[in-house]
């Protein structure tokens, strides 16, 4: 992770935001921070507590410092709006806090409040004003304000705004400020409305997302190559290790005895490589996951029991050696890479007598997996040639289309990811969404069990309906 010194932001608030106790950025703030810096219209995506206010404020801040402008009277440079009043006292503590070794000023008003006060504070010129949009209107119609010398507007909780019913009071406002100025929309959801809202009052922005967790398998790109026997997937796992040499690979077989072979096999011929599976020791499998975490160790071959919940930020490609017995074990094994917002690419090797099983997994995720080399064996001919691609903002071939009805499946199958994600329990969570308890063979399900409840589970608690189906 990045520190706040190397996203471009100047001694003084670096210093204030130690002072505060902020050691390390938030994901919003690391992704938006230097965007905003650059000058960039920016959607931020992301829910309440994430961090947004200094995503938005110390890029914000940095750039009025260097300008070094000063505010006119009855006017501000950088308008922040946001729903309530409570939301803007909030906003405006915390700038006050980013500020404090610098001369901007900062100031409020939201409704409920003396107008008659606000007017004077704002009589001396603003450098940062957060307001709610009614009653900024009420003091612009009284000449309190302009909005003409606004370089920089940030609409926070912006579907919570529309909620609100602030639509034409936005509107107003977009009117009132210099088109040429640079526009920050945060939200928690991306509904149409605020698409729209985003178009209309947005240039050309850049889009960025804190993902919820369980959302990652979106950032993993998934091919397959269909191979002649074991042989082929040894030369083809070769290869491909070889020609990513910073990468981290982590390859999984279905047996221990496999696992152990292939491993043998690749430490023969030089490979940096470790094994885990139930026929090592805890301290055994403890060291190996120790020198791939640090990284000493390249490629780790292991069994889908071994692997279950282990967590490595670093990993960058996953191997289906064999293709699992059960298809969820795809998706748990595939989630061990694009851990902690990052990308990943997932290779499955598909031998002649493994095609249905790649079958039962391309049905358990909605999706069909890109072909990258071979040919299905011919009894299974006929795959469409669907793409599994990205599915980032903007959408990929496993979103929307003829697949939409199938997303909804695709999506609650991976849930059981989100365990890992949230960083303070690792171990996977089962099909019925409790923890394993510690200790118990895992793995032990019979593959008609749970996936009837992986599936036909909503898709997603909190998340569900705050997706945008785009
Ligand atoms: P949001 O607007 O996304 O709901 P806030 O900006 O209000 O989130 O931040 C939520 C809380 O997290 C606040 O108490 C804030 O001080 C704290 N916070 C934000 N960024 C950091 C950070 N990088 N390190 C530590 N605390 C942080
Ligand atoms: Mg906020």
């Amino acid at each position: 992770m990045t520190n706040f010194d190397e996203l471009g932001l100047a001694k003084t608030i670096v210093a204030s935001l130690t002072q505060l106790g902020y050691e390390k950025p938030t994901p919003i703030q690391e992704k938006a921070i230097p965007l905003v810096l650059e000058g960039r219209d920016l959607i931020g995506l992301a829910q309440t507590g994430t961090g947004k206010t200094a995503a938005f404020g110390l890029p914000i801040i940095e750039m009025l410092m260097n300008n070094g402008a000063r505010a006119e009277g009855r006017s501000t440079r950088v308008l922040i709006l946001a729903p309530t009043r409570e939301l803007v006292n909030q906003i405006g503590e915390s700038l006050r806090s980013f500020v404090r070794k610098t001369p901007l000023k900062i100031n409020q008003v939201v409704g409920g409040a003396s107008i008659g006060k606000q007017q004077l504070q704002l009589e001396r010129g603003t450098d940062i004003l957060v307001a709610t949009p009614g009653r900024l209107l009420d003091l612009i119609a009284r000449n309190a304000l302009t909005l003409k010398h606004v370089t920089h507007l940030v609409l926070d909780e912006a579907d919570q705004m529309l909620d609100l019913g602030f639509i034409h009071d936005l509107r107003k406002i977009s009117k009132m400020v210099p088109p040429k100025r640079q526009t920050l929309l945060f939200s928690a959801t991306m509904p149409k409305a605020i698409a729209d809202l985003a178009a209309s009052f947005l240039n050309n922005p850049v889009k960025v997302e804190v993902s919820p967790p369980g959302k990652a398998a979106d950032k993993i790109e998934q091919y397959v190559h269909y191979v002649t026997g074991q042989n082929h997937k040894t030369e083809m796992l070769k290869t491909s290790i070889t020609a990513n040499p910073d990468g981290q690979a982590l390859v999984f077989l279905r047996t221990k005895h496999g696992a152990e072979k292939l491993m043998k096999h690749l430490e023969h011929i030089g490979f940096s490589v470790a094994s885990i599976h139930g026929n090592k020791s805890q301290g055994q499998r403890e060291r190996a996951l120790k020198a791939f975490r640090d990284g000493s160790i390249k490629v780790l071959v292991a069994t889908d029991v071994a692997a279950r919940g282990i967590d490595v930020p670093g990993v960058t490609h996953v191997y289906n050696y064999d293709l699992p017995e059960v298809p969820d074990a795809y998706i748990h094994r595939i989630g061990r890479t694009a851990r902690a917002g990052r990308d990943g690419i997932a290779i499955a090797y598909c031998g002649p007598d493994e095609a249905g099983l790649l079958r039962d997994i391309e049905r358990l995720m909605g999706i069909v997996i890109e072909v990258a080399s071979g040919e299905p064996p011919a009894d299974r001919g006929g795959r469409p040639a669907r793409p599994a691609r990205r599915g980032g903002p903007g959408g990929g071939a496993n979103r929307g289309g003829q697949g939409a009805p199938r997303q909804g499946q695709a999506r609650s199958a991976q849930r059981p990811r989100e365990d890992g994600e949230g960083g303070f329990d690792n171990r996977p969570a089962r099909k019925d969404g409790r923890k394993p308890a510690s200790g118990r063979p895992q793995g032990a399900r019979r593959p008609d069990q749970g996936r009837g409840a992986s599936s036909g589970r909503p898709a997603g608690g909190q998340r569900g309906p705050r997706r945008s189906e785009g």
